[in-house]
């Protein structure tokens, strides 16, 4: 090991294991900690989009620049998908190229989180699973969120209908934010994010999945369990402070528009492995690669902050006349995500009124996307029918299912559910 340091890192999940693994192959001692059972158990059995329109290169090309092999993990490539405007009508943004790729989260073997931990102990690092350490005591930090910015939450069924998948964008069952449906291999999942803090917030799942049940009867659905999490949406002052470096959604790395964030955490902690190694300078690469695109989206979760349905429609109508244009679905979408002058000039003048000092942060200057209250366009009874899906929910848990997140006490769901 040369004498050198052993390398702590608090968090064995996509950020962590990515920084693990590479450090591991230089030769590095280097130990993982996770308070967690195993890697992935935060969201166990959860699809996730790996999106690829952000910027030109492929992410799975990335993947093996960096050296890491996608094929440790099942993805399932898309180029179509349902958009589901506002006032419930469904088009088809397609592409010629992979528009994104479904992963599912987890502990399962063909998990993303399985394949990067197999790559982490293959290169010889050592993962200890519940395992409580302090920060100060390590030098990477990529322990997910600490605060919460918005929830998402779902339901995971069982179904005979192919691979599929849906994208909502509706301000009542999906508060500031989307809803999607994910099909994947007899798998499916039901799923609604809230951008607004909601009380009662099961009844957004059920509506949601209710609307869903009425607009494709031809799927059939037999619930297994719900799934769901908070997401953390930060600006750091520094991204790497007293020796020690903040990666994925520790040090903020997410879009904040609609909270993609699994190719900045894999990229974040590659970063700061490649610091380590003394071939890059951490801060400086996470200035000039991932915040340009951090800053367009606080501009586009500014912007998504004072619309509705009605903008969402006006959003849904251009992503088809740029399709009919351009003859490619993934143009008004990579426009969307990547940084302009006007959303450059945009971010100092919005940021400060999106975002809160977070006085915990260690001295890092954290500034916290607040979790915004609801509307009142948000109180709503919930329909029959979706009365009926939580009903049938209960059934289901009543004869065991669970909730991945039921074990995460400072969930703001949790407490609701
Ligand atoms: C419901 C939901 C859906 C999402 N969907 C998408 C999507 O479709 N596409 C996308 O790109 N992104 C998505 N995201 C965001 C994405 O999950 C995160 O950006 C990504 O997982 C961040 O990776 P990370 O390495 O920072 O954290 P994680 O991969 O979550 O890993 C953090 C690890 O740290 C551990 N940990 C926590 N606290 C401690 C501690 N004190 N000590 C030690 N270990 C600790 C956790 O157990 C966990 O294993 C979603 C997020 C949520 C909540």
């Amino acid at each position: 090991m040369g004498g050198e340091a052993a390398i702590h890192i608090m968090g064995a999940g996509l950020s962590g294991l990515a920084a693990a693994t590479l450090l591991a192959r230089a030769g590095r001692e280097v130990h993982v900690h996770d308070i967690r059972a195993d890697s992935g158990a935060r969201f166990d059995g959860d699809f996730q989009a790996l999106e690829n329109w952000s910027i030109e290169k492929d992410f799975f090309d990335q993947l093996d620049e960096w050296g890491f092999d996608s094929k440790r993990f099942k993805a399932t490539e898309f180029k179509v998908i349902d958009l589901i405007h506002p006032d419930d009508i469904i088009t088809q943004p397609k592409s010629d190229r992979v528009s994104y790729r479904i992963i599912e989260r987890g502990t399962s073997e063909h998990t993303i989180d399985q394949g990067f931990k197999q790559m982490a102990l293959e290169a010889g690092a050592n993962i200890h699973y519940k395992s409580r350490v302090k920060e100060e005591d390590c030098t990477i930090i990529a322990c997910g969120p600490k605060g919460t910015s918005a929830v998402a939450y779902g339901e995971i069924f069982h179904t005979n209908h192919k691979n599929h998948i849906s994208f909502q964008l509706n301000d009542k069952l999906a508060p500031g934010s989307y809803s999607y449906m994910i099909i994947i291999d007899g798998v499916g999942l039901i799923c609604t994010c809230l951008w607004r803090k909601q009380k009662k917030s099961e009844r957004f799942l059920n509506e949601t999945i209710a609307w869903y049940q009425n607009k494709y009867p031809e799927v059939d659905m037999k619930p297994v369990k719900r799934v769901g999490g908070k997401g953390d949406f930060t600006i750091n002052r520094n991204y790497k402070q007293d020796g020690r470096y903040y990666v994925g959604e520790s040090g903020g790395l997410q879009d904040f528009m609609w909270g993609f964030g699994m190719r900045m955490a894999v990229w974040s902690g590659t970063l700061a492995a490649k610091d380590i190694l003394g071939e890059c300078d951490y801060e400086h690469e996470v200035r000039k690669k991932l915040m340009p695109y951090v800053k367009t989206s606080v501009v586009n979760r500014w912007l998504m902050n004072r619309v509705g349905n009605r903008t969402f429609k006006f959003m849904c109508n251009n992503w088809m006349k740029s399709q009919k244009r351009h003859g490619d679905g993934l143009i008004w979408v990579s426009k969307l995500f990547r940084p302009s002058l006007f959303k450059r000039m945009l971010y100092p003048i919005v940021s400060p009124f999106m975002l809160k000092s977070d006085p915990k942060a260690m001295g890092r200057g954290v500034r916290r996307m607040p979790f915004r209250p609801a509307l009142k366009r948000d109180w709503w009874e919930q329909s029959p029918e979706a009365k009926a899906v939580g009903e049938r929910w209960d059934n289901v848990r009543r004869s065991g299912a669970k909730t991945s997140f039921s074990d995460d006490a400072e969930s703001p769901i949790n407490n609701e559910l």
